[in-house]
């Protein structure tokens, strides 16, 4: 029986209306209800200690959205592995295509990242995705490797041991499309084979979809061999639905 992991991607949304809101329905909806899942909320991270006061149920993990690869110094604006451990943070997600893409963050800043968490004993959900023109282009294959490489690279043989790896099409990214099951099947036995296959040792590493999930078609993936867990963006800012894919989470694992 799978536990499935579920992560909550807020992006730049939010305020403190909205958190309370959110704090509000979950405390009516979410308490009694799962037990089976592992679920991670990733707001932007001035909002994580308030959430975590005011939610009750204790068993929501946070994730940040972003890390800086330096222990401390003169980087303004950026935030250490070791300052979201502080904080309760456990999980952080990287290499999601939007910083790849608006921050410039190559494979080798996000290797830089990935060990940095890794150092601090925090769990990195590592997004990786092909364009729709490299899928056209049949590069899928090659592009997810060459995200994965660069962490073997320089993480070592174990990097992946007890990690996240998202796999995330950007052209399925907000596009209320999601990819086939078929394919996202296909893909994410594909990148466990090939991550274990260059690991030195057997290895725990959890597989992720990750684009236009919703309640909708969130128990066709979850029930998918390879899928450990799902990343959601815009469905995880409707609460409701939120609650609604947690709770079919629990329910499908009776
Ligand atoms: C994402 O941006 O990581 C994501 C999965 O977004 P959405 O669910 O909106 O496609």
């Amino acid at each position: 029986m799978k536990k499935p992991i579920i992560v909550a991607n807020w992006k730049l949304n939010g305020n403190k209306n909205f958190v309370q809101e959110f704090i509000k329905y979950c405390n009516l909806h979410l308490n009694k209800n799962f037990k089976k899942s592992t679920i991670i909320i990733s707001p932007p991270i001035i909002y994580i200690k308030y959430i975590k006061k005011f939610l009750k149920n204790k068993k929501i993990y946070f994730s940040s959205q972003n890390v800086d690869y330096h222990d401390q110094g003169a980087f303004t604006g950026e935030i250490s592995a070791n300052m979201l451990s502080e904080i309760g943070v456990k999980y952080s997600i990287l290499g999601h295509s939007e910083r790849r893409k608006n921050h410039f963050e190559s494979n080798k800043i996000i290797a830089k990242k990935f060990y940095s968490l890794k150092k601090n004993n925090l769990v990195p959900i590592l997004c990786i995705g092909e364009t729709n023109k490299e899928k056209k282009l049949n590069l899928t294959e090659k592009i997810l490797k060459k995200q994965v490489d660069s962490i073997f690279l320089k993480c070592g043989k174990l990097a992946f041991h007890k990690t996240i790896v998202a796999y995330e099409p950007i052209w399925a990214i907000g596009s209320g499309k999601s990819a086939s099951p078929y394919l996202i099947n296909k893909i994410l036995k594909m990148i466990k084979k090939y991550i274990i296959k260059n690991s030195s040792n057997n290895i725990k590493v959890y597989m992720q979809y990750g684009g236009s999930v919703s309640y909708k078609n969130f128990e066709e993936i979850i029930r998918l061999k390879y899928v450990d867990g799902v990343l959601i963006g815009s469905d995880s800012l409707n609460f409701k639905n939120f609650c609604k894919i947690i709770n079919i989470s629990d329910f499908i694992n009776k």
